[in-house]
């Protein structure tokens, strides 16, 4: 049993933040438990520019960014287990709130039980006076949106796109064709296109983008890669590897308007429809979740609806831009340090 005041489950840029400023304000045995083998999260595959101008008044890219909470990490003494992958956390003692106000509920006087797995230790256990979860978000993926069509190979989701791309080294195919147009998706139209790809365009069914304007411009305008709104995909074709989509405009219902089919023949299709916090671990402990935001209810302070365990970064919400995920994970890490310290 490793004995800590906080366990971080995420060691991306919310674990991380979320970490220092719980040892800035005194903690001094905090853990970040991170399921891949480097820390740094998502940003380490987000090799393009854009971040950092809010946090640090200069553009860096995503590992850059990252790169430098992980350096100041390493100044400090918080502890930090890669390669290793939280399976459940389990409150002992009188810890849920039930709907009360953090004030009013019991302490957790015993901690909450962690629980890991790694290939060096094998099962571990961890007993924290407080948990965060900070385990990011995933996208949404082409079950969720119920295509029709065949099961070929060359779907990907974009950010799976992305990580093939920029830490694997791997190009996931050569015609491109991009549904929905979220921030991910229009990074990833330029940055196939930088690769030698050809992107036929980035088909969305509302009336507007929901991407930042910047990043049409950038990506989109900038190397004529055509955006078509109001229009969604139909039908993916092929066996074995995807031959194409038919794509169709839709009405205000967002219902496919019969007779304005387009086949448009490609090798892949990349989905950027929408990010959901990762909450597995959330549900399986019983923490009530918010159907808006899909992430845990807010308590107060960060805190869900189990005394000691808080959650911030994209678990909590999904947020638009890294800068603001690690302003509030430093208003997180105060209010853990402050439950920590008061117990
Ligand atoms: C594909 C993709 C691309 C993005 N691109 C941008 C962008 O260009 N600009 C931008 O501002 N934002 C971008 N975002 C949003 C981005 O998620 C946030 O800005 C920021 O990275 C969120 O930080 P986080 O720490 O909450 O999550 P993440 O950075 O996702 O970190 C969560 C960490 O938790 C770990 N983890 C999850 N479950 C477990 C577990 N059970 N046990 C142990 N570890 C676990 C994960 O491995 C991960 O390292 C992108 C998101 C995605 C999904």
């Amino acid at each position: 049993m490793i004995d800590v005041q906080v366990a971080v489950i995420g060691g991306g840029p919310a674990g991380l933040s979320v970490a220092l400023e719980c040892w800035r304000q005194g903690l001094r045995e905090v853990l970040v438990i991170e399921r891949d083998n480097m820390l740094g999260g998502i940003l380490n595959q987000c090799i393009h520019a854009g971040f950092g101008l809010h946090v640090f008044g200069e553009e860096l890219t995503g590992p850059e960014y990252a790169q430098r909470y992980v350096n100041m990490v390493k100044e400090t003494g918080i502890r930090a287990l890669t390669d290793t992958m939280v399976t459940s956390i389990e409150p002992i003692g009188p810890g849920r709130l039930d709907g009360c106000s953090p004030e009013k509920a019991d302490a957790v006087v015993d901690g909450i039980i962690v629980r890991a797995m790694n290939t060096n230790d094998g099962l571990l256990e961890i007993r924290a006076r407080a948990v965060v979860l900070a385990m990011g978000c995933r996208e949404r993926t082409r079950g969720m949106l119920r295509i029709p069509g065949t099961r070929p190979a060359g779907v990907y989701t974009a950010g799976t796109a992305q990580r093939l791309v920029n830490i694997e080294g791997f190009m996931p195919g050569r015609e491109v064709v991009i549904l929905g147009s979220g921030d991910i998706g229009l990074i990833m139209a330029r940055r196939m296109t930088l690769e030698g790809a050809h992107v036929h365009g980035v088909y969305e069914v509302m009336p507007k983008s929901n991407g930042l304007r910047r990043n049409i411009v950038q990506c989109l305008d900038d190397f004529g890669i055509p955006l078509h709104l109001s229009m969604t995909a139909v039908k993916i074709h092929g066996r074995d590897r995807v031959t194409g989509v038919t794509v169709a405009k839709v009405d205000g219902s967002l219902n496919p308007i019969p007779g304005t089919e387009e086949h448009v023949s490609c090798d892949t299709v990349l989905l950027s429809v929408g990010l959901i916090p990762e909450n597995e671990l959330s549900r399986k402990a019983g923490i009530e979740m918010d159907p808006r935001t899909r992430g845990p209810v807010d308590k107060g302070g960060f805190m869900t609806s189990i005394s000691g365990v808080f959650a911030c970064g994209n678990v909590f919400k999904v947020y638009d831009l890294a800068d603001n995920v690690t302003t509030d994970s430093v208003l997180c890490g105060q209010a853990v340090a402050n439950f920590v310290m008061e117990i």
